[in-house]
């Protein structure tokens, strides 16, 4: 690394490092990053100043900048009294955060030398430092036309193009050492000599279009001092480089010359980019105006800030993906992506916010609107999986809720409200601040899935409940019906139909009831009730229709026979004697049997019952009134008459076998 002094820093001997950031062929270093870490300055953000020096070579300049910030620049030689490298050298003060810079062959106009570096070490120095020391020997006081007032003329123009629009707000302090003072002219008078001068080399010094008027302290602030000559009185020479040194390490100083309009604004971390654009441009002879340089810097390092925080953002939304995407809902999601989204901005702001400010805040707002879209992705996978989660609560809660007594409309309302509080709740806290992040759409959406399976659950439902009615039904008439067909008579269908028409009633009645918490319309409930008797009905019907089936009726009629036939008024069994009319009696029961056919051949309504059952085209009413149609009639009583025959041929043979006796 560097070379030069040796220093003894807790007790381990060590060099303080220097670079050559500009070297002798005018390259700049791309070492610079890695010194500023290495002097421990990398991220001291603005807390930081530079110090360049100007002057005659061999005027002892390296020389005093070691002696008063502890450097190592090299130093000419006795013997060797000539130097031609050309660059310039970059330290760290000892203990302090300051930069100095050593500007080496400036004054190449004393040998007729070209002044390009000059120029351009002028204008490097000038972009960079706060505090420039001018070092000159006393005897060259006075000598307007010396070389060092052709190099303050450079100093001059440069600093107009540099920091015209700066006017008075922005300054460089030009700090002039006189070296090897001798002391019989005072400081005041060598100080009344220079200003003269320096007033008259800036009005030499062409103005920019509109500047015409300004003055020289517009840009520039003036310090004076002397130093003793270092050989002649070495002691002397120290004691005033300890007072001098105390200038740039103590800010209660009345003399301190970090002033803060001295900065040039550059934070540390963007040091090495902008000397880097500063040089380039330089070189390239473009123009340089440091408002450009400081925006392009800004540009820059905003960039790469950017770009280092929203990696570690990108890193620290990952683990967000595999759970959204399979589907789960992260708790603490909007606190964690604010977090995330906070901790972002603040590790932009931390470096970014010491630049420019326009483009700084142009950035952030960049970066703000990056973190937001990539948190957006999140933000609408957490909706979809709310939407799925309250959606399967809502068909959970209402499944386990319609057992036994239930309300239906309050078993949705409750399903539903818990559903989509859920869901809003959980909406809501994901929606970050600062953003135009809705869910209003998703909402929208899960109100309509909520309503359509609500509708389909209570369809379901209404069917169950009339399921059940016609069950109820069912084993009612099943009852009722068997009950009056076991004594058929002339009233049969009077019972039968006005108990069908009450146990309908009932049923109608316990329909509107139940209806009542489907929240059903006038018009379903009319529509249920009408399905209801046409069901009804039909019930009805399929239960005579099984009463009545052929071998069934049969049986019917052949009871009604034999009651009438074999057994007498008292019910006991008939013994034929010889005088007994047997036709007669037989055609006596067969009548009265036969009767029964036509009697449950049609279902006869009474008056006091009125059915409005509809017809339809599958099913008509007043054709169901038949049961047993002319045919069937006939043939019924053709195969009854066939069976009681045999009634009574066996009754003639008992009367036949008792007279033989
Ligand atoms: P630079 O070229 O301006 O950096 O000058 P140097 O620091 O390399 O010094 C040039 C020569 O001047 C060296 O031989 C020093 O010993 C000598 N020198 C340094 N300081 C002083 C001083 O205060 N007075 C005199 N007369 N000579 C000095
Ligand atoms: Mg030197």
């Amino acid at each position: 690394m560097a070379n030069g002094q040796v220093q003894q820093v807790n007790g381990v001997h060590k060099t303080l490092p220097r670079l050559q950031i500009i070297d002798e062929n005018q390259h700049f270093s791309q070492e610079l990053p890695e010194y500023m870490k290495e002097w421990g300055l990398a991220d001291s953000g603005f807390n930081y100043n530079l110090v360049a020096v100007f002057g005659s070579q061999s005027t002892g300049k390296s020389t005093l900048l070691n002696r008063l910030f502890g450097t190592n620049f090299d130093v000419m030689s006795e013997t060797a009294r000539r130097q031609t490298t050309k660059g310039i050298w970059m330290s760290q003060g000892k203990d302090m955060n300051v930069l100095i810079m050593d500007v080496e062959g400036t004054d190449g106009r004393e040998r007729g030398e070209d002044q390009d570096f000059e120029r351009k070490s002028a204008l490097f120095s000038m972009a960079t430092s706060n505090v420039i020391i001018v070092n000159l020997w006393e005897h060259q006081v006075g000598l307007y036309q010396g070389a060092n007032m052709g190099l303050l003329k450079t100093v001059f123009e440069v600093n107009l193009q540099l920091f015209q629009a700066a006017r008075g707000k922005e300054k460089t302090l030009l700090l002039f050492v006189i070296r090897d003072h001798v002391g019989s002219t005072p400081l005041e008078n060598l100080s009344a000599t220079l200003t003269n001068d320096l007033e008259r080399i800036w009005q030499s010094v062409s103005k920019p279009e509109g500047l015409e008027n300004c003055v020289i302290k517009d840009y520039f602030d003036f310090m004076f001092t002397t130093l003793p000559h270092k050989i002649l009185l070495p002691k002397e020479f120290d004691q005033e480089v300890v007072k001098l040194r105390a200038r740039f390490v103590d800010p209660n100083h009345k003399d301190f010359v970090f002033k803060p309009n001295y900065s040039k604004r550059v934070p540390a971390d963007g040091f090495h980019v902008y000397c880097q654009g500063i040089w380039d441009q330089i070189m390239s002879n473009k123009d340089l105006d440091l408002p450009t340089q400081q925006e392009l810097l800004a540009q820059y390092r905003c960039d790469e800030i950017a770009t280092v925080a929203f990696d570690a953002f990108l890193g620290k939304i990952k683990e967000f993906r595999q759970p959204i995407e399979s589907g789960k809902i992260i708790d603490d999601l909007g606190p964690k992506m604010e977090e995330i989204r906070n901790a972002t901005l603040k590790q932009f702001d931390k470096d970014a916010s010491r630049y420019h400010s326009e483009v700084y805040n142009r950035k952030r707002t960049e970066i703000f609107n990056k973190t937001n879209s990539q948190l957006h992705v999140f933000f609408l996978g957490q909706l979809k999986n709310l939407t799925k989660k309250a959606l399967t609560t809502f068909n959970a809660r209402v499944q386990a809720s319609l057992k036994g007594e239930y309300d239906f409309a309050k078993v949705v309302n409750d399903s539903r409200e818990e559903a989509e509080s859920l869901f809003s709740d959980g909406a809501k806290s994901i929606l970050l601040t600062k953003t135009d992040w809705t869910y209003e759409e998703e909402y929208a959406q899960l109100k309509e899935a909520i309503d359509e399976i609500s509708a389909k659950s209570r369809v379901e439902e209404t069917k169950k409940m009339i399921k059940t009615l016609e069950k109820s039904f069912q084993a009612q008439v099943s009852e009722f019906v068997s009950l009056y067909f076991k004594t058929p008579n002339q009233d049969m269908w009077d019972k039968i139909l006005k108990k069908f028409e009450q146990v309908l009633f009932d049923h109608e009645q316990l329909l509107l009831k139940r209806a009542k918490s489907f929240n059903s319309s006038e018009e379903e409930n009319a529509k249920s009730i009408e399905n209801l008797r046409k069901r009804s009905w039909q019930q009805l019907r399929k239960k005579i229709d099984d009463e009545l089936a052929e071998n069934i009726f049969l049986l019917k009629l052949r009871e009604r026979f034999e009651e009438k036939f074999r057994y007498d008024e008292e019910g006991l069994p008939k013994v034929w004697k010889p005088d007994d009319n047997i036709d007669a009696h037989f055609r006596k029961a067969r009548d009265e049997a036969l009767n029964l056919i036509p009697l449950f051949s049609t279902i006869k309504i009474p008056d006091s019952v009125e059915l409005d059952i509809p017809s339809d085209d599958e099913f008509n009413f007043e054709d169901s009134l038949i049961i047993l149609s002319e045919t069937k009639q006939h043939d019924l009583s053709v195969r009854f008459k066939r069976e009681s025959d045999a009634f009574y041929l066996e009754a003639k043979r008992s009367v036949v076998a008792t007279t033989a006796r």
